[in-house]
């Protein structure tokens, strides 16, 4: 703490990743001599940057720009790009660190890393998003590459900013990789990454519920946030045969009892860039709240929170446990506070941790890396099965791995010991010079 201050987020990552290793660590303490966890909590190397854009009145603007290169132990850096005005280097490092175990989770050879930007994208006009774009990839384009570096989209930052960003890159490398995924279907993208988190999420949690005999049909579902995530989650559950009921926004949320009609919101959200709440508009018998938390005191029997960190606490989670939720699965990264996730397990909620349940949207960016590799596209079913097996396997893992180390059932400490082994085992073949 003492070494990274003002990283709250940061800390409670390590925090709880960290407590989880204590297992491993008595088995292996080969591990411990050579270093292999002071080295796992510092980042290979962290770059700031000025990112000067010009504005619609002709004003020049100023943001920081970041990219966190974690950890290149069994790949090259990979992890998406965050515009948002909450993003701090705490929040980037938080997001590179846990990166680094949901790639070796995926199975495929991905290193952690992540980035972004304070820039706030709401509410700027197209315009001015393809200059503070361009001026963003003008400095990190000196950094990434297909075999260094591979960057994708996050909160702020999707198929547009993608399109602009590569575009710059293309421009200034003269060469035309795959260092950026999440492209356009037109030049290099993968079908099936749109909707892989969100379907992933999904497939996880189905994965879950097998395990108590149950699966999402007839099932009450409850999804924060209404961006990629949140949209995609929603279509898989809905495909499953659950009935989602609710949707969000940073200023409230949307319950439709009758189940949210995803057309709707598809239109809102992907085509008019509007907020949540126009839902009402075109289904007035829904109801809106402004707030975003009390989304959590709808009744439901899954949740799946898909917006942002810490957005689910202690008293929410208490909420939905005594409202009768068997599942919870976070397609966001890390929305679940330290005591919100205590609950859920002391509770026996199944409860699918980030870095295991929204794994799919990486592995298929690595699977959008293969295709580009091999300057070929595989089929939207091909890439689906892939995914829906990538999530079977990761399920798998991280369930032998919290058997195997005294923590049956928890999937926590389950994909935090899966994901850290390989990483461990490479670092310490690789020296440490390195
Ligand atoms: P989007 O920008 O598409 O959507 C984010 C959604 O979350 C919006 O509805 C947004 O509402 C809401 N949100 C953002 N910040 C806050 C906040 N502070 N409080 C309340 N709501 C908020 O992002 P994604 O759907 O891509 O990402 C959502 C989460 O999933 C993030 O945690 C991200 O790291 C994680 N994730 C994303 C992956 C991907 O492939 N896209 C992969 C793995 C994880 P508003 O419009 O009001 O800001």
């Amino acid at each position: 703490i003492a070494k990274n201050p003002a990283e709250p987020e940061f800390h409670q990552a390590v925090r709880e990743v960290l407590h989880s290793f204590e297992p491993v660590l008595e088995k292996h303490p080969e591990y411990i001599k050579a270093g292999i966890v002071d080295r796992i909590v510092e980042p290979e190397r962290v770059i700031m940057f000025r990112v000067s854009w010009v504005d619609d009145n002709g004003k020049v603007q100023v943001n920081r720009g970041f990219r966190v290169q974690f950890n290149s132990a069994i790949g090259p850096y990979k992890g998406g790009i965050r515009f948002h005005p909450s993003v701090n280097l705490g929040v980037i490092k938080f997001l590179g660190f846990e990166q680094i175990f949901k790639n070796s989770l995926t199975g495929l050879p991905m290193g952690g890393g992540k980035g972004g930007s304070d820039f706030d994208p709401k509410g700027k006009s197209d315009g001015e998003i393809m200059r503070f774009c361009q001026s963003f990839m003008t400095e990190l384009q000196r950094h990434i590459g297909a075999d260094t570096d591979v960057p994708a989209g996050d909160i702020g930052v999707g198929a547009r900013e993608i399109g602009y960003m590569y575009g710059q890159y293309k421009r200034l490398r003269n060469e035309f990789t795959g260092t950026l995924t999440g492209k356009g279907l037109t030049y290099g993208g993968s079908l099936g990454r749109t909707q892989a988190t969100g379907y992933g999420c999904c497939y996880f949690t189905e994965e879950m519920l097998k395990t108590k005999g149950e699966s999402f049909q007839g099932k009450t579902v409850v999804i924060s946030g209404s961006g990629n995530v949140a949209i995609y989650a929603t279509e898989k559950a809905q495909q499953l045969g659950g009935k989602v009921v609710a949707l969000s926004d940073s200023n409230g949320y949307i319950y439709d009892p009758e189940g949210i009609k995803l057309d709707t919101v598809k239109q809102i959200k992907e085509v008019e860039r509007k907020r949540i709440k126009e839902y009402l508009n075109y289904h007035p018998n829904a109801e809106y709240h402004e707030g975003c938390s009390g989304i959590w005191t709808i009744p439901c029997d899954i949740a799946l929170p898909c917006a942002t960190q810490n957005e689910l606490d202690g008293e929410a989670a208490a909420t939905l446990v005594k409202n009768g939720c068997i599942a919870v699965a976070e397609g966001a990264n890390m929305p679940s506070t330290p005591e919100a996730v205590e609950i859920f397990l002391q509770n026996g909620v199944l409860f699918g941790p980030g870095k295991a349940a929204n794994a799919g949207g990486v592995a298929t960016s690595g699977l959008e890396m293969s295709q580009n590799s091999m300057r070929y596209s595989w089929t939207f079913e091909e890439v689906d099965a892939k995914l829906k097996q990538i999530m079977a396997n990761i399920h798998k893992s991280a369930q032998d791995a919290a058997k195997e180390y005294g923590h049956e059932g928890n999937y926590v400490v389950g994909a935090n010991i899966a994901g850290f082994l390989k990483v461990a085992e490479a670092m310490l073949a690789q020296g440490v010079a390195y």
